[in-house]
């Protein structure tokens, strides 16, 4: 299937607003949904509509049914078991979930990204003592810093897949690799931003990751859900973050016996509709080839960066290459404070959406830029073209507001 083709597919890209087409350059906040996803949602509500795993009737067996399956297309599309897949909100339950499953303590060391994602950063500085490794001079992860940091033996080491702010692809088999020869630590890879991508899947039959978190938003699916793979040994050993119904055996005056993984983790109604977007999202993804997916994610990255290095009022962050990127581009533009003002009229008078701000990542963005940044990030659906118009609107705002 063609990437660009795909446009069609996304009914929120037929939108005029004020007669502008809609250019969305905001896919790493959220991806846009193809019908099929809003049609598996829409179908469970007018079609079914009922509680999984309780009623012994029909509509319930059939959702349940259906809610499964997904486990099972995730955990094949992961070359896991499906007692593996735990359904979560998303990558930030997900990671919550891990860290306070765990039971560190406060002086047990955990590695982490400098670039993490706030969602990553926080539950494990609040577990655990959380040592960053620094990017290196070309904006990449400093390897040599990782590896002084395995020295001090950590607990746990949370690998940010692909950064959302920088783009760049951490050499995540590498990295796992060193981990477990050094201290055979417990390896989490945030695969937030690089689940979306079938180049950068990960197959937890050759990699040996202990968890991996996502969310579906990210990857064509809808809001509300997403997935923690933890390998059985390791989720048998996790203390879940949520008790309640759903996820015990039994319950009496005395105690409760918790059900075997993964439905220990999963208490609670599920977000049943949101699952069956994400089934629908899987498969849809599953028609771009891996080579499909590299050649477009590494064309949009070259436009971000060559764009960005044409403009002497530009300063981009991370890496200056397309290979081991993604198509996300944080900008500073040079002697502009307020970036907002920039987002609102490229969105109002050109119809380009956009991100200002930390990117829910400030420790890396203040030490890098020094403030806010200005985000594109281009998914399946968009062009180089599209980034071009991008760098053109922006060269005539910022001439115009001075
Ligand atoms: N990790 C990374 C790298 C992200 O980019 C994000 C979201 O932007 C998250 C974690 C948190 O994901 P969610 O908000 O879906 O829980």
């Amino acid at each position: 299937m063609d990437l660009v083709s795909c446009k069609s597919d996304f009914p929120v890209l037929e939108r005029h607003i004020d007669e502008q087409k809609i250019t969305y350059l905001d896919s790493a906040a959220t991806s846009l949904k193809p019908r099929s996803v809003i049609e598996a949602m829409s179908n469970y509500y007018s079609q079914n509509g009922v509680n999984i795993h309780r009623g012994k009737y029909y509509l319930s067996e059939e959702a349940s049914d259906s809610y499964e399956r997904v486990r099972y297309s995730i955990a094949q599309y992961l070359g896991a078991y499906g007692n593996e897949i735990v359904f979560t909100k998303g990558t930030t339950e997900a990671l919550n979930m891990v860290a306070y499953g765990l039971n560190l303590q406060s002086d047990d060391i955990v590695v982490g990204f400098l670039d993490s994602h706030h969602a990553q950063m926080l539950p494990w500085r609040r577990a655990a003592d959380l040592r960053l490794v620094n990017l290196n001079d070309e904006g990449g992860i400093d390897l040599d810093h990782y590896y002084e940091l395995l020295k001090l033996k950590p607990k746990v080491v949370v690998l940010t897949h692909c950064s959302n702010v920088t783009g760049t692809v951490a050499p995540i088999d590498q990295m796992t690799k060193a981990a477990k020869e050094a201290c055979d630590a417990i390896v989490v890879v945030d695969a937030a931003q690089s689940m979306p991508h079938p180049h950068l899947r990960i197959d937890v039959s050759k990699l040996d990751v202990d968890f991996v978190a996502f969310s579906a938003h990210k990857m064509l699916g809808p809001t509300g859900v997403g997935c923690l793979y933890g390998k059985s040994a390791r989720l048998n050993e996790l203390r879940p973050l949520v008790v309640g119904g759903g996820m015990v055996d039994w319950v009496d005056m005395e105690g409760s016996q918790e059900r075997k993984i993964p439905h220990r983790f999963e208490a609670g109604t599920p977000a049943i509709a949101s699952t069956l977007g994400f089934g629908a999202a899987l498969n849809y993804l599953k028609q771009f080839g891996e080579e499909a997916s590299l050649a477009h994610t590494e064309e949009l990255t070259e436009a971000i960066i060559k764009g960005a290095l044409a403009r002497d009022y530009i300063q981009l962050l991370g890496t200056k290459s397309a290979k081991n990127r993604c198509a996300i581009g944080s900008l500073r533009i040079k002697g502009c404070e307020d970036l907002s003002d920039i987002a609102r009229s490229l969105s109002d008078s050109y119809g380009i959406m956009c991100r200002t701000g930390h990117m829910c990542a400030q420790p890396i963005v203040d030490q890098q830029m020094g403030g806010e940044v200005l985000r594109i990030s281009a998914y399946i659906y968009n062009t180089t073209e599209e980034i071009d118009r991008f760098y053109q609107s922006l060269d005539e705002l910022v001439y115009f507001l001075g």
